[in-house]
């Protein structure tokens, strides 16, 4: 009598980063050990020049250089991509090539500052997996992605051309100057950040986080201003990451004082996950779209330890947004994953299961934000278990190719 079964098209995840996973697909996964000495026996398995390991949760255990020396050449990243550790013999191995990463890696406000120069780091070896991922992916029921920080040094001309219809790609201005004539045409919009994460304790708040520390902007008003006025003139379209209310604040103020035309620049605001009432009004009445992550909404339960109780309760509000700021899904509320993780079966339960009841959305808000408009690509078989809080998907691609 709780069960329902549904056809949902394949999902469009907008916010993800394909040829970054792809190359971190092939990383030891530490997502799984509680503790350092079973994230030393994963890293241990890794072979190859440059151990890399991915998922290190870093709010159960630190990874003490002595440990990280003894394996050689390695680099860790934290569950949410934020946090890096790399060892004295990596250090040396990539001291040449990536002599700023070398040097910035321990320094959490450089890191947060040249994110997608870290992350270029994965991906410069990592682009022969992006095919083998791409599989992973249709088999999860993702059939079109949005790779937000493309690096000039990995495919991206590539990516665009063989998956045409398939990936959409964003980049950072640095990227984006630096690609040539086709390879800008493939990219469609710019990305920008203006805070951290909040498993790093970096996403701007107004408040402050248990235990201390209101996180980081990572630009002035007026450094701000001048990136989005160089986006306009770029591309025409920005995605902005502003995850904590302090960043929704100074990226709102940005926009409301540049007063650039509609026409002149699209913006999407990436994760917003601590909007409030107030702000989301006042983006509605930018014409922004906000681009959202229903997994988002278990960072309400899974960073107790940092996130004050008011603030687990304001995290990803979307039924402030839909009932009471008008937002609409699929035309200024779309959805995607971070990759944390793919699939359509964890969305689908994110999004109909969250901690809290003011996180829920419906089966159609669902289709209407996340998935493609019709079922060409494939279809989504869905059980929904309402009593178990489950939602069971099998994937049916329209042709396996
Ligand atoms: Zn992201």
């Amino acid at each position: 009598m709780s069960s329902l079964r549904a056809e949902l098209p394949l999902l469009h995840d907008r916010h993800t980063h394909v040829s970054f996973y792809a190359a971190l697909a092939g990383a030891a996964d530490l997502s799984g050990c509680g503790a350092l000495g079973a994230a030393l026996e994963k890293l241990e398995e890794q072979k190859g020049p440059l151990r890399l390991g991915r998922g290190w949760r870093n709010n159960l255990y630190e990874l003490p250089p002595a440990a990280l020396d003894r394996l050689g050449p390695a680099l860790v990243c934290n569950v949410s991509l934020h946090s890096f550790r790399m060892s004295a013999p990596a250090r040396e191995l990539l001291a040449r090539d990536f002599p700023d990463i070398v040097a910035g890696i321990d320094d959490q406000n450089w890191v947060e500052r040249h994110l997608p120069r870290v992350f270029s780091l994965f991906t410069v070896a990592g682009a022969y997996g992006i095919p083998a991922f791409m599989e992973r992916l249709s088999g999860l029921g993702v059939w079109v992605v949005e790779d937000m920080l493309v690096s000039p040094e990995e495919a991206a001309l590539p990516l665009a051309r063989d998956y045409a219809g398939r990936v959409k790609l964003w980049a950072a201005p640095e990227v984006y100057r630096r690609l040539g004539p086709e390879a800008k045409k493939a990219v469609g919009g710019i990305k920008l950040f203006t805070d951290g994460a909040l498993g790093a304790r970096t996403a701007a708040l107004n408040g402050r986080y248990s235990g201390g520390g209101k996180g980081m902007l990572l630009h002035s008003d007026a450094e701000l201003t001048a990136l989005l006025k160089e986006a306009a003139g770029l591309r025409g379209r920005a995605a902005v990451h502003a995850i904590g209310d302090a960043a929704l604040e100074q990226l709102l103020s940005a926009l409301e004082r540049l007063r650039v035309p509609r026409g002149e620049l699209a913006v999407r605001v990436e994760h917003a996950q601590l909007i409030t009432r107030a702000q989301a009004l006042r983006a509605k009445r930018l014409g922004l779209a906000l681009c959202m992550q229903p997994n988002f909404s278990f960072d309400s339960a899974d960073y107790a330890d940092r996130l004050p109780p008011e603030y687990r309760r304001a995290n990803n509000p979307f039924r402030m947004l839909l009932d009471e700021a008008g937002f609409v899904p699929g035309a200024d509320l779309v959805f995607g994953s971070d990759g944390m993780p793919h699939g359509a079966g964890p969305a689908l339960e994110a999004a109909l299961f969250p901690p809290y009841p003011g996180q829920r959305l419906t089966l159609e808000e669902f289709r209407a934000g996340y998935c493609l408009p019709d079922l060409s690509a494939g279809r989504l078989e869905v059980e929904i278990d309402e009593e178990k809080r489950t939602a069971a998907v099998e994937v049916r691609l329209a042709n396996a190719r």
